[in-house]
This record gives C-alpha cells, structure tokens and sequence, in this order.
C-alpha cells in the first residue's frame, strides 16, 4: 500500500496557510483577489515542482495532471477527480478548501513519483470560487451547469465589484467563461477531503467521517423599504424604519428555522442601511440570508416561510419588500460505491469511521450531479470553522491525506 508523505503535507498546509494572513491572524483570500492569486501561483509553483502539468479552464479551474501517470493508462478516459479550493471567506481558516486541495496534490505527487499504472487517469482540482463572493460554489457550477453571459455580466462581489471587471482584471476571458460545462463522461467519479466544520466527529473520537449526503442552499437579500426621515423631528409612531423593521425580521429567524426542522438554519450574515446616517431613519435595510436545510422539500419550505415572514413584518412596519433569492443548490446525496470505498480504506488503515451528513455546502454537491461523488471528513478541533481558530490535528490531517489517497487508488482500478 502507497502511503503520502505527511510531512510534506503538512508543511505545505503551513506555507499555503501563510498567504493572505491579516493582523487578525485570519486569512483573507477572496476569489481573484491578490491573495488568491498569490496563493494559486504558489499552489502552480508546488505543481511544477513535481513535474505535474496544469492546466486552468474558461473560469479558472486548476485542474492538473501527472504526464507520467497519463503515459501508463489511457488518457482519453473518464478521469477520476479530486480537490477543492484554496479561496477563503474574508477571516478563515488555514484548513477549510486548503487541506483537500493540499492533499489531492499530494496524492497525484505519490502517483506521479511511484509511476503507479492505473485504470484511469486521475485529475487534481482546484476550484474557483468555492465560498461564494460572486456566487455559490461557483467553479464547479460553471462545468456542471454553466452561466450564460448575461448572468455573469450581472454578479459583483461582496466589496460590490463585477465580477466581469475583476475577472478580466485577474486575466480571464468572459466569453470562455460563459462556455465552461464539461462534456459528458469527463469525471469519472469524484472525491472529496474537507474539514469537518462541526464537533461531531472530534466529540465522537472518531477518525474518519464518510460523508452520506450534502445539505439543500439557498441565500439571497431581502430589502425593507420605507421612508428616510429626520432622527429629531419624526415621532416614533409616524415613521416607517427599515432598520427598526429589519430587527423585528432577524430576531424571528431562529422562530422561522424552527418552524420546518430541527435541522433547519439560517443566517443573515450582513445588514446594510440606507442611506446609512448616524441621524436619519433609514429609508432601506438590506438583509442577507444563507439558510439550509438537508431535504428538497425542507429547503422549499424554509424558503417560503422566510418570505412569508418577511411579508408579514414589511406589512407590520408599513414597508415595502424585496426579495431577491438565488436558485437553491439542491441537496446532494453522495455515491454509495464511493461511501463503501472510502469506508474500507479507513478499516484496512485501522481506523474510526463513521457515517456523516455534511451541514456544509461543498463543490462536490455540483459534481454529484454529473458523476459518483464521496466526501471524506476529518475532525476540526472544537468544531470550528470560518474563523481564525479553525484547526485540526496534524494526526488527523495526514489520515485524512492517507485515506484519499487509498480512495483515489480504489475508484481509478475499480
Ligand atoms: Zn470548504
């Protein structure tokens, strides 16, 4: 059995986890930003180390190969995929996207090296994107589904940039990127290894997480509208206070999730006003919302009732509403013959597994769509994740980088 080489994983997490660092002792690389560049030429510098070949697609996919390995199979194949993104949200962590595509790396190095003769061939991914500035697992939605041109000329970014300036600013071309889904039969299957983001496993003790299924998405922004006015002046029984309005709204959330499931969350992560004076009313309130739900029916349900109290306050208030929601990512079941070999290579190795749903969105729910997709978990230390702290154990990260690996060899001779 061919085994990574951890050390080489770990400083390798540690390097990439130097770039983009804040003051906060954060990390800050947004999509296309000088941060993700900077972090995508490392990330080239490590592949050409290795002798590996990289090649980037219309929305700026890394996907690279191993011209040995292709020599010793039949390239023209399905390939079998792995990887995720090295983007993160504007405070993260070191491990979140970074550790699988860390470690997909390091699996096609261990092929590459060992001139291992397979029955596909294997591609390494990065994908572009991942946390959503333009949209929600963007990379892997442009080859599973792609964007026509004209939604693409309508994203901006969380700092209200275009995505079209930034990404002909980054060098891209618009026109290849609206043309980007895969041809049928390229992935093979796929799998995936990510942190674990939660306590479950850490609490548990256990090694390995197998991931059985991804929750539903959906997000968007609700806008209450009412009237600017004078803060001295106006009595507070004749105004009509988006801000005051947007409050009522997301103290009801916890009641709104509660409502359709125990598993039922939401979020509303930024809260905007306008015009935004520290002595005017606020004639605007923009609300963001991320909510989830693991069902196809949960995720409707949720999405309706959310509306239906943001209707209910706007007509308390006397305010108008907007809304403006996204196309949920629908929830993702994961590929029973991946889930049974990522679960053999962790007994063979000797270690704790355990059946996991993950809470999180991911790249490999768009990739569930068009071929075999798993996910492996490993433990992140108190659960945390999206913030400085997020960390896991290096025990934990080469088990995880070892059993890709093992799942890897299995789906490209199975
Ligand atoms: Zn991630």
């Amino acid at each position: 059995m061919t085994s990574i080489d951890a050390q080489r994983l770990k400083t390798d997490l540690i390097n990439l986890g130097n770039i983009g660092r804040r003051p906060s002792g954060g990390l800050g690389r947004t999509s296309f930003s000088a941060e993700d560049a900077a972090a995508r030429q490392w990330y080239f510098d490590r592949c050409a180390e290795a002798g590996l070949e990289v090649t980037v697609d219309g929305i700026g996919n890394l996907i690279v190969s191993s011209p040995v390995a292709d020599e010793l199979t039949d390239p023209t194949r399905p390939a079998v995929w792995s990887g995720s993104h090295i983007d993160t949200v504007p405070d993260g962590g070191a491990f979140d996207g970074a550790l699988g595509s860390i470690a997909a790396l390091e699996c096609l190095r261990r092929i590459h090296e060992e001139g291992m003769a397979l029955a596909r061939p294997v591609r390494c991914i990065v994908y572009a994107d991942e946390e959503g500035n333009y949209a929600h697992l963007f990379g892997s939605r442009a080859i599973t589904r792609g964007f026509p041109r004209s939604e693409l000329e309508a994203l901006t970014g969380r700092d209200g940039d275009r995505f079209v300036d930034t990404f002909t600013a980054a060098g891209g071309d618009v026109d290849r990127a609206a043309n980007t889904v895969l041809p049928e039969g390229t992935i093979d299957s796929s799998v995936e290894l990510h942190i674990e983001q939660g306590p479950t496993l850490e609490a548990r003790g256990i090694d390995i997480g197998v991931v059985t299924g991804i929750v539903a998405v959906g997000g968007g922004t609700i806008t209450l509208r009412g009237r600017s006015d004078h803060a001295g002046t106006t009595p507070m029984n004749a105004r009509k206070d988006a801000g005051v309005a947007a409050g009522a709204l997301l103290a009801s959330l916890p009641d709104v999730a509660a409502g359709i499931s125990e598993r039922a969350v939401i979020t509303s992560g930024i809260v905007t006003f306008a015009p935004g004076g520290a002595n005017v009313i606020p004639q605007a309130a923009h609300v963001t919302v991320d909510f989830r739900e693991p069902t196809a029916e949960g995720i409707a349900a949720l999405e309706s009732s959310l509306i239906a109290r943001a209707k209910e306050i706007a007509a308390e208030y006397g305010l108008d509403v907007d809304i403006d929601f996204e196309q949920s990512v629908p929830p993702a079941p994961l590929d029973e013959q991946v889930q049974s070999i990522i679960t053999a290579a962790a007994e063979e190795r000797g270690l704790s597994q355990v059946p996991i749903h993950s809470g999180a969105g991911h790249d490999s729910q768009n990739i569930a769509t068009v071929a075999p997709t798993g996910m492996i978990f490993v433990p992140s230390i108190g659960g945390r994740s999206h913030c400085p702290e997020e960390n896991t154990d290096w025990d934990d990260v080469a088990n995880g980088g070892q059993i890709l690996l093992d799942t890897i060899i299995g789906l490209a001779n199975r």
